[in-house]
């Protein structure tokens, strides 16, 4: 429990910021802040925080970045992963251009759930927000959907001007592949010429798009997931679409349950705030897990009550350095 009296069992991990597409929103194009490949946790690094971390009380993780299908040794840290005591549920998030050829193996390593992030379905506009192929996401889809994950999301940030008329085609492409989809406000995590007002959509006017083609019927007690998604259904085309209201929900952090661990080692309380503490130097001065397990769970009683995004949130470090 933190502070506040919530459960915190999730702990999203961040196992590299490199990443093979530059998105608008989080990485774009010249970003040069690379992290050395020194400063990033080992596999048995990462291994060992997760282990402490399933020693106090984390169920669910998530393997993230940066792309974290880049990184070589994935599914090696996904089955060892999968046998520490105590961890329940793994899954990824990933832009999922490299799943075709590797969503088996992940499968095989012991992955549960995969997130593949489409903001669009047309190749111009995919290729205008990623810089990628849109072709390659949708061979990563399907070869995800038959290996046999017990789920398959789709993430979408909201982009007014970007992909506000592909919102309708992806919720029916959604409806089609059985994979609920969900609408994320655009967080100030990149440049800041990208974070205009002009570029934010919120998701009350994402709901209001959909529901003039469809009717939304509110799911309230679907949980998909661990996270702070708001589902509802569409009544005709039967596609189960989340909203994650992070900007203007003030209630979103009521219900969070996770923290971070960033690539270079570092524990992020909250997404939306700068505090971090940093566990590479002790995780590489000593061998004691107790003097870590101390750390963290002093770490987790720092976690603020809310992110500080609508109090002029500076974005020191873009997502990918963090972890989405
Ligand atoms: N590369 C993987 C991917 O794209 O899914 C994993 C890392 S990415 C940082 C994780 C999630 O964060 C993605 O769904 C992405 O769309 C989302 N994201 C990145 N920057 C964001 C921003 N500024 N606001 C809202 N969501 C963002
Ligand atoms: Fe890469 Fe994912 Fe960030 Fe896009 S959202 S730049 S795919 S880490």
């Amino acid at each position: 429990m933190d502070s506040f009296g919530r459960k915190i069992d999730y702990l999203r991990i961040s196992v590299t910021d490199r990443c093979n597409e530059r998105c608008l929103y989080c990485m774009p194009e010249g970003y040069k802040g690379w992290e050395q490949q020194a400063e990033h946790l080992t596999a048995e690094e990462i291994l060992r925080v997760a282990r402490v971390a399933a020693e106090l009380g984390f169920r669910k993780f998530r393997l993230t970045g940066g792309e974290p299908l880049v990184r070589r040794d994935l599914p090696d840290i996904i089955r060892a992963l999968a046998a520490i005591p105590g961890v329940e549920h793994i899954g990824i998030s990933t832009n999922g251009t490299r799943l075709a050829a590797l969503a088996q193996p992940l499968r095989a390593a012991g992955l549960d759930t995969v997130n593949v992030s489409l903001d669009s379905l047309d190749p111009a506009v995919y290729k205008r927000i990623t810089g990628g192929d849109v072709g390659a996401v949708m061979a990563g889809i399907r070869a995800a959907r038959a290996a046999g994950f017990e789920r398959v999301k789709l993430n979408c940030v909201l982009m007014r001007g970007v992909n506000e008329t592909d919102l309708w085609p992806l919720a029916l492409f959604a409806a089609e592949h059985g994979t609920p989809l969900r609408l994320i406000e655009l967080m100030p995590l990149t440049r800041t010429d990208v974070l205009t007002e002009k570029n934010f959509f919120t998701v009350s006017q994402a709901m209001h798009l959909l529901g003039q083609k469809d009717e939304l019927i509110a799911q309230p007690n679907r949980q998909l997931g661990f996270g702070p998604a708001k589902y509802y259904q569409l009544r005709h085309t039967g596609a189960l679409v989340g909203f994650i209201g992070a900007m203007t929900n003030p209630h979103f952090c009521e219900t969070c349950n996770k923290m971070r661990l960033t690539a270079d080692g570092k524990i992020r309380p909250c997404l939306g705030d700068h505090g971090e503490i940093d566990l590479r130097t002790m995780l590489r001065a000593t061998r004691d897990d107790a003097a870590l397990r101390a750390v963290f769970a002093a770490a987790l009683q720092q976690k603020p009550q809310e992110h500080q995004f609508r109090a002029r949130y500076q974005p020191c470090r873009p997502m990918t350095a963090i972890g989405g």
